[in-house]
């Protein structure tokens, strides 16, 4: 499109290289928190990591011979030199490519494989992980390894080739003369999770990146600011640790990263020690901490906690709450997808809406919010014809904007974009007259009963309101009448007990007749998705036939 009448304005690229000379330049003070193996900290400034990316750069093009365009894998957990990467790779016009170290081998060696890898930095400790899919690339030529401690000297010497990222880096000049970049340029490939199917990959550009990172400063949205104290429980290869890293490098926010450590209380003392403000993971992760909070009330000072970010599933009202209540915890619910950069939608309550009942706030709060801004929501039937706000009817959600994808790399799954410019979810959602989004299942995930849908997030909320429950997912079982019927799998917290007449209680009188599951199963644990999903079409292999007799 021409412009009618030019403007009169600069055509600066936003790329992220500003965001790296900006650390330098005015938050050379503040700082990285990288937790090591032993859970004792590695801590370094902006001033040393915008150095160490700098040095990266100048490894990656004169000693590794990596060209613009080319693929850098990462398979590492969430640290310092994860960010250097971050940054490193598509500031010299790279792209950088996180893989989930979560995923099975053969499904990384597809991966990578796919992405045509030259080069992977890698966690020590999953070297081993490595060793088991590389050679089904036949694109990778080195293996960087990051060291266990950036500030020590390597103890143990690394198996024949590969190349220590610490002596990579050492030696080299610490400012790099960063090449002009369009903004259209990819910046980072991140892999969808692929429960169905073979992952796609999803190239970020430069452009949504930086346009992504303003959104997360916004106050409107997480508001990351230069007073934050940034803790990323959601994985770096976890679609871009939902692009935290790189706002808070814009805005200088101190960052704490817990490594490898995923448990409940590592992030609690994490959030005591370092008086973290704003952090950011799925309800798992989330679930967990609560549980360790209620079993030790008093334990852990988070007075220093502004806000928690739960998405990539959806959080349930009863968590909301109870961080809320207990704790005087504020949890903010967003919803994305490693096809949107990945933030789509943000549950604010809108300032005409906050005089409602405790009940009218917590079930905004819970919802999946609406779209911030640049984003654009709409839901539509199996025919594509739009569908009304009303909070009543079901549709898939679609968006799109400008860090939304517009194809796949490799172009697969053209099918998820629709010829008017719109990206087909695959969440099924209803949307209300304030435009609040609720998530009532994910598309593959839906329990279609004798023809009637189901929603299985609602009816897990409510159990997971139940006191005596962990977690519930419920996932449609067969059945010879009607198709499909739903079936709860829970996990009760520990030292509790009760019946499946408690959990039918429960629900009765908050649905449907036919809403109610036709089977309470008590499970250890509910099985997860490589991002802490749960992951339903295991549940269906496992308990799919429960109902057939
Ligand atoms: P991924 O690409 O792995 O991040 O997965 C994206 C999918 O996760 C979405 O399409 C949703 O099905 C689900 N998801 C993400 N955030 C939420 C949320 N807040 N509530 C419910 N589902 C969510």
């Amino acid at each position: 499109m021409q412009p009618v009448q030019p403007g009169r304005m600069m055509d600066f690229p936003l790329t992220l290289t500003h965001f790296v000379e900006r650390a330098r330049t005015f938050f050379p003070k503040s700082e990285l928190v990288s937790t090591l193996a032993d859970k004792t900290q590695c801590r370094m400034t902006y001033g040393d990591f915008s150095s160490r990316v700098a040095k990266l750069a100048h490894a990656l093009t004169t000693k590794l011979g990596v060209k613009p365009g080319d693929r850098v894998a990462t398979l590492a957990f969430n640290h310092q030199p994860h960010v250097e990467a971050y940054f490193a790779i598509p500031c010299i016009g790279a792209v950088i490519h996180t893989l989930n170290l979560r995923l099975h081998p053969t499904e990384l060696g597809y991966i990578a494989k796919h992405g045509e890898d030259v080069v992977v930095l890698c966690d020590e400790a999953l070297l081993p992980l490595l060793e088991k899919f590389k050679n089904d690339v036949p694109s990778l030529r080195k293996v960087v390894v990051f060291s266990p401690d950036p500030q020590k000297k390597r103890t143990s010497p690394l198996p024949d080739g590969f190349l220590d990222y610490e002596e990579l880096i050492a030696g080299e000049p610490d400012r790099f003369d960063w090449p002009a970049l369009d903004e259209n340029s990819a910046a980072m490939l991140c892999y969808t999770s692929g429960t169905t199917g073979n992952p796609k990959g999803v190239l970020y550009s430069h452009r949504s990146t930086v346009l992504h990172s303003l959104v997360t400063m916004a106050r409107e949205n997480m508001g990351v600011g230069g007073d934050d104290v940034v803790l990323p429980v959601v994985p770096m290869f976890h679609a871009a640790a939902w692009g935290i890293p790189f706002a808070a490098i814009a805005c200088g926010a101190k960052m704490v990263f817990g490594g490898g450590h995923f448990d409940p209380v590592t992030l609690l003392d994490l959030m005591a020690s370092e008086r973290v403000t704003f952090s950011a993971g799925v309800p798992t992760i989330w679930i967990g901490i609560l549980a360790a909070l209620d079993a030790e009330p008093k334990r852990w000072d988070l007075s220093s906690m502004r806000t928690m970010v739960i998405g990539g599933s959806a959080a349930p009202p009863a968590l909301i709450d109870g961080f809320a209540t207990r704790y005087g915890l504020e949890v903010t619910h967003a919803w994305g997808m490693t096809e949107t950069n990945p933030l789509g939608t943000l549950a604010r309550v809108k300032p005409h809406l906050r005089s409602g009942s405790p009940e009218q706030l917590l079930a905004m709060r819970a919802s999946q919010g609406f779209a911030v801004t640049f984003v654009e929501q709409r839901h539509t039937d199996e025919t594509g014809r739009v569908l009304p706000w009303d909070g009543e009817t079901m549709g898939e959600l679609e968006v799109r904007g400008p860090w939304v994808a517009k194809s796949y790399f490799g172009d697969e799954g053209a099918d998820r974009f629709t010829k008017d410019g719109w990206f087909k979810t695959g969440d099924v959602v209803t949307i209300d007259g304030e435009g609040y989004v609720r998530i009532t299942d994910r598309s593959k995930d839906v329990v279609k009963s004798g023809g009637e849908w189901i929603s299985s997030v609602q009816l897990e909320n409510a159990l997971m309101s139940h006191p005596a429950v962990l977690e519930a997912a419920v996932f449609a079982a067969r059945h010879p009448k009607w198709d499909e019927r739903p079936v709860a799998a829970v996990v009760l917290k520990p030292n509790r007990t009760c019946s499946e007449q408690d959990l039918a209680a429960c629900l009765d009188g908050k649905f449907a007749k036919y809403w109610m599951p036709d089977k309470f199963l008590f499970v250890e644990q509910i099985p997860r998705t490589s991002t802490g999903k749960f992951l339903k079409s295991r549940l269906r292999e496992l308990y799919g036939d429960v109902l057939v007799k």
